[in-house]
């Protein structure tokens, strides 16, 4: 019989550990602390929430609410123990932190076919089958022999975040595709700006709220990860040099070249998520909203994921991973939470669940399987598996990692009940076909 190791008992090794030994699997999950610590964590329990204590919203018309949904269908114990230690919170899901770690920390080690084993894990085990979920905050033992085993260039410390918009909440009229000096074709949405336009944007992003690095975030920039706001700080010309420099672009509008330009570059195949290029930032998100609608196209845009700067361990996964989480050069090996580059926790949790899925079926000699890509697990696996590798930067649920309708549904709403309804419906008949 194949043992499963599951490597961290946070978000998404719970996650791993319940589904794996739910499908009769034996689970060994490893846990460092309390023997060792990280720097966010403050307790011994299991699932630990090291910062908000919100899963997002509730309803299914939210990315969240509807990934959340998802994850019921899958038998999540993530959510099931924020329903049942749930405060209110109006839309969104939010829990007791304490009662909700106690809740799963309870129920992993009472499972009868999981062992938790206190220790820090600093290599693969040899036996069995294993899932690495070590999260955003992975020991440096560990994280030191990943970078050996994976390549040197393929694990990353830091994030930097730039925003991303939904293609569909531009105002096209005011901006114009094309590359700089017209090489590489159509890549870049450009937003162009006017010296006064300039000037407000610069004014508006030198005023705005931000959020303060965590102390053991600060070495970030030595790792060149500057936040558009702190080059602002260095000049009024500096971003003129930067991400908004305009230089060998001319406005088919105006025959000239702007003032200043903001890019925007395809975040997807399809199309529906553009990057604001090089904007990076540690603005607060209501503030980001604020400032960034200011550039020319952008006043209505929804952003479909912020801007931020954290502290982050993640491996390069549309180089390493396949969609079933398992490791290109080792399918014995699987990543599973943040580490894999998804954002959050119910993101982290839901890899989770599929990684338990997928080793138990491993280890049972059947194949490993992907929810389909309608429903937003599939979505973001195969956005962390299929995104260009040379920028892949972590990704949190959202609308536009889903195929868009196949039909013309007029309304955010109304576009969002079908995606959410047709996303569940795949995932209930795909679930029939599996059992
Ligand atoms: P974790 O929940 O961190 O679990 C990993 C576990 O592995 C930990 O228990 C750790 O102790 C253990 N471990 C690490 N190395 C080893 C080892 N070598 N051997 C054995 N055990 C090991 N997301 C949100 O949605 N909202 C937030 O407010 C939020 N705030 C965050 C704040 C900070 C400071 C950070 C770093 C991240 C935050 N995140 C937030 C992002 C992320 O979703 C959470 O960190 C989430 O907990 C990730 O789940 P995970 O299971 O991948 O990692």
């Amino acid at each position: 019989e194949k043992v499963i190791n599951v490597i961290g008992g946070g978000l998404a090794g719970v996650e791993t550990a319940w589904r794996a030994a739910n499908e009769g699997s034996k689970v060994r999950l490893f846990e460092m602390r309390p023997e060792k610590t990280t720097p966010a964590h403050r307790t011994d329990k299991l699932a630990e929430l090291v910062c908000s204590n919100t899963l997002g919203g509730k309803e299914i018309t939210t990315p969240r609410g509807l990934l959340k949904a998802e994850m019921e269908l899958l038998n999540s114990l993530v959510v099931e123990a924020a329903k049942k230690t749930a405060v209110p919170a109006g839309g969104a899901l939010a829990v007791d932190r304490e009662k909700f770690a106690d809740y799963i920390t309870e129920k992993i080690e009472t499972h009868p076919n999981i062992e938790v084993i206190r220790q820090e894990v600093t290599q693969l085990p040899e036996e069995g089958i294993t899932v690495v979920a070590t999260g955003p905050l992975t020991s440096d033992t560990f994280s030191r022999f990943l970078r050996e085993y994976l390549g040197e260039e393929e694990l990353h410390f830091y994030d930097a975040i730039s925003p991303i918009v939904y293609a569909d909440t531009i105002d096209y009229t005011k901006c114009f595709w094309g590359s700089r000096y017209g090489k590489g074709g159509d890549d870049y949405l450009n937003c162009p700006m006017t010296k006064e336009e300039y000037e407000k944007f610069y004014n508006a992003l030198m005023e705005a709220e931000k959020v303060p690095l965590k102390e053991f975030e600060k070495a970030c920039y030595f790792e060149g990860c500057m936040p558009i706001e702190e080059m602002a700080e260095r000049g009024k010309e500096t971003l003129l040099f930067g991400p908004l420099k305009p230089v060998g672009l001319i406005d088919p509008r105006t025959g000239k070249q702007p003032h200043a330009v903001v890019q925007l570059r395809k975040e997807n195949r399809e199309g529906t998520l553009l990057n604001l290029v090089g904007f990076q930032t540690k603005l607060k998100y209501p503030e980001q909203k604020r400032v960034f609608r200011l550039i020319p196209g952008l006043e209505n845009a929804e952003f479909a994921r912020y801007g931020s700067i954290h502290r982050n361990t993640f491996i390069n996964s549309p180089k390493l991973l396949l969609p079933t989480l398992q490791l290109k050069k080792n399918p014995k090996v699987l990543f599973a939470g943040q580490i894999t580059g998804v954002e959050g926790y119910p993101e982290s949790a839901a890899t989770g669940i599929v990684a338990g899925l997928n080793a138990s079926r491993i280890a049972n000699n059947k194949e490993p399987v992907v929810p389909p890509r309608e429903t937003m697990i599939g979505g973001l696996l195969r956005y962390i598996t299929e995104a260009d590798p040379k920028r892949f930067q972590p990704m949190n649920a959202n609308f536009g990692l889903l195929p868009p309708p196949e039909r013309r549904i007029k309304g955010k709403l109304e576009r969002r009940k079908y995606l959410a309804n047709r996303a569940l419906e795949v995932m209930r008949r795909w679930l029939k076909e599996l059992s």
